[in-house]
C-alpha cells in the first residue's frame, strides 16, 4: 500500500525457496530435534530458530556466548547458502570501497570531491566488513 490511495503497490516479493529447513521437522509424537545439540524435546518446549528448533539450554548458551564474545548464533538461524551470500554481498562492498578509496586518494590533491570519494570508500569497506562478520 502506497502513501496515497492512487499509488501502485510495490511488486510482491516471493522468496525462491519457501521449503522448511531440515531442522524444522516435528515427528509423530510431537517431538523435535534441537539444531544445536541434537536432543529430542517436545515442540511446545522448543525455541524456534531460523533452521528449526532449539532447546532452552542451547538458546541460553547462545545468549551467553553472544554476551561474552559478541558473536551471533547465525549458524542456527541462517543456512550455509544464506551465510555465503551474505559474505559475497559484503565482499562486493569491500572491493568497491577499496577502489573508491584508492581513486579518492589519488584525486584528493587535485579536486575536493576526491576526499569525499575517499571517505565514501572507507564507509563502503566498513559496511562490507560488517556484512562479512554477520555471516559467521
Ligand atoms: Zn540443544
Amino acid at each position: 500500500m502506497g502513501l496515497f490511495s492512487d499509488d501502485k503497490p510495490p511488486p510482491l516479493f516471493v522468496p525462491s525457496d519457501l521449503s522448511k529447513p531440515a531442522g524444522a521437522v516435528v515427528d509423530a509424537d510431537g517431538n523435535v530435534t534441537c539444531v544445536g545439540c541434537g536432543t529430542k524435546l517436545a515442540v511446545a518446549r522448543a525455541d524456534i530458530v531460523g533452521q528449526g528448533y532449539r532447546c532452552a539450554a542451547c538458546t541460553a548458551r547462545a545468549h551467553v556466548t553472544s554476551l561474552q564474545t559478541g558473536a551471533d548464533d547465525n549458524a542456527a538461524n541462517l543456512s550455509a547458502g544464506d551465510r555465503e551470500e551474505l559474505r559475497a554481498f559484503g565482499m562486493k562492498f569491500v572491493l568497491s570501497g577499496i577502489g573508491a578509496t584508492v581513486l579518492g586518494a589519488v584525486l584528493t590533491p587535485f579536486a575536493r570531491k576526491g576526499f569525499a570519494l575517499l571517505v565514501g570508500g572507507v564507509c563502503l569497506i566498513g559496511f562490507g566488513i560488517v556484512r562479512i562478520r554477520a555471516a559467521r
